[in-house]
């Protein structure tokens, strides 16, 4: 697999782990490459919408600029657009604020058969909360824990969790900034706030590597992605969810073929009652 999958908690040094791999794939073979996954991502997605037992829940976190609207726009993309949907979570309102930290982010799970994607996450409860010491360090240490209990209750529920890491470099960061100032088309993307931010680098990759380490587990795996190159970025999105969902698609296909000898026998009594 592309993606460094972290399924168990584990100590986790993003400083250590390059931003600009590319997993031995070269630049010119990736459309080929990302059109092949695009279509198996579809059919799984299309399976699970059907059969309309599980759901599946995409938690797609990163620094300003890792690239969190381009994922979605390739990844979301390639999925039929009955069936999935986008949530993303801003600075909490202030009626939001007035619930536990969960109450808006549980209200935007997946029902049965839908796919999610959380463009941000509760996850910003362990990471901007904890770098600007929004609430105390005692209530957001506590936080991992609700969260690990929050995302097993989810997976009890039947749907499949999957977070994703997008890990850029300061450097590329900074050159994604700068570059959004030339590029009229991506200057409505300009926010002060982001060089703000950047100030914080280490905070928030501390944060992170936390944040990774303590909510870790089988059934809601993180996954690293190196970003710098956003081709292969969105190879190793893609299949990272497809090596996920394959699993699943023969007891998908079997749940559609029941449903579909339902259907055929309860028309076939229908024609029988009206002849
Ligand atoms: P984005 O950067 O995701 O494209 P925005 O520019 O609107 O979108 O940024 C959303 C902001 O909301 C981010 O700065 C993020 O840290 C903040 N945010 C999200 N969730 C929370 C939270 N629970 N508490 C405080 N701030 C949050």
């Amino acid at each position: 697999m592309l993606a460094i999958k972290c399924d168990k908690p584990g100590k986790i040094k993003l400083r250590d782990i390059p931003t600009n791999s590319d997993g031995g794939l070269k630049r010119e073979e990736s459309p080929t490459r990302f059109a092949a996954l695009a279509t198996q991502l579809a059919e799984l997605q299309e399976l699970c919408y059907a059969a309309g037992t599980q759901s599946l829940l995409i938690v797609v976190q990163g620094m300003d600029t890792a690239g969190k609207d381009g994922t979605l726009k390739s990844i979301a993309g390639a999925m039929n657009p009955v069936g999935i949907r986008v949530a993303s979570f801003k600075v909490p309102t202030a009626f939001e604020a007035g619930h536990d930290f969960l109450w808006r982010v549980h209200q935007q799970t997946p029902v049965r058969g839908e796919t999610v994607f959380f463009n941000r996450s509760h996850y910003e409860d362990v990471l901007v909360v904890r770098v600007h010491n929004l609430v105390p360090e005692t209530q957001w240490q506590e936080r991992y824990g609700h969260i690990n209990d929050f995302e097993e209750l989810l997976t009890e529920s039947g749907t499949i969790v999957l977070k994703f890491f997008l890990h850029i470099s300061k450097e590329e960061q900074e050159r994604r900034l700068l570059s959004r100032e030339e590029n009229l088309a991506k200057a409505w993307k300009l926010n002060v706030g982001d060089w703000k931010e950047r100030e914080f680098w280490d905070d928030y990759q501390q944060a992170y590597d936390d944040a990774i380490e303590k909510c870790a587990a089988k059934d809601a795996p993180w996954f690293i992605i190196p970003a710098d190159k956003k081709w292969f970025r969105d190879i190793a999105v893609a299949e990272a969810i497809v090596e996920t969902l394959k699993p699943h698609r023969q007891k998908w296909e079997q749940i559609l073929a029941g449903i579909g000898e339902t259907r055929k026998a309860e028309l076939a009594a229908y024609r029988k009652g009206v002849s």
